[in-house]
C-alpha cells in the first residue's frame, strides 16, 4: 500500500497541448504492471485540449461546470456533471470548457507499452471551437 498525501503540486497544462489555462492534478500514475493513468483536469472558460488521440482510448467523467467535446467529423457535444464519454483508441478528438464556464473532468486511460498516453495534434482553432452550440445560462 502506498499513500500519496494531498501534497502533489497542481501543474499547468503546457501551451503546446492546450489552448487557454488548464490546471491538472495527478490522481493515479502507472506503476509496476499497472497501466492506469488518471488526472483531474480543470479547464478555465474557453480552455480546451488540442486535437489528440489515445492509444487505448480514454474515459472522461465531468464533475463540475459545463464542457464541450468533439470527435473528428462529429458535432460539438455539450457535457454536464455526471456525463461520461469514452473516446475509442485512435479516435481523434478534443475536450474542454464551454466559453462561459469552468469545467472539471476526471480523465482515465491505460498507457501503452512505451508509457505513452496521448498523441497530440493541432490546436483546436477558434473557428472549430466557435462551432460549439450555446450552453445556456
Ligand atoms: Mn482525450
Amino acid at each position: 500500500m502506498q499513500i500519496t498525501r494531498n501534497a502533489t503540486d497542481t501543474f499547468t497544462g503546457p501551451g503546446d497541448w492546450f489552448t487557454g489555462t488548464v490546471h491538472i492534478d495527478a490522481v493515479a500514475v502507472p506503476a509496476g504492471s499497472s497501466r492506469v493513468s488518471a488526472v483531474s483536469v480543470h479547464f478555465t472558460p474557453g480552455a480546451r485540449t488540442a486535437w489528440h488521440t489515445h492509444p487505448h482510448g480514454q474515459t472522461i467523467y465531468v464533475t463540475e461546470g459545463v464542457g464541450l467535446a468533439q470527435r473528428r467529423g462529429g458535432p460539438v457535444e455539450v457535457l454536464r456533471p455526471g456525463d461520461r464519454v469514452f473516446f475509442e483508441p485512435g479516435e481523434d478528438h478534443w475536450h474542454g470548457a464551454a466559453h462561459n464556464r469552468f469545467m472539471t473532468h476526471l480523465a482515465l486511460l491505460d498507457v501503452d507499452d512505451a508509457g505513452a498516453a496521448v498523441v497530440w495534434g493541432d490546436h483546436v482553432s477558434d473557428e472549430e471551437y466557435g462551432a460549439a452550440p450555446a450552453t445556456g445560462a
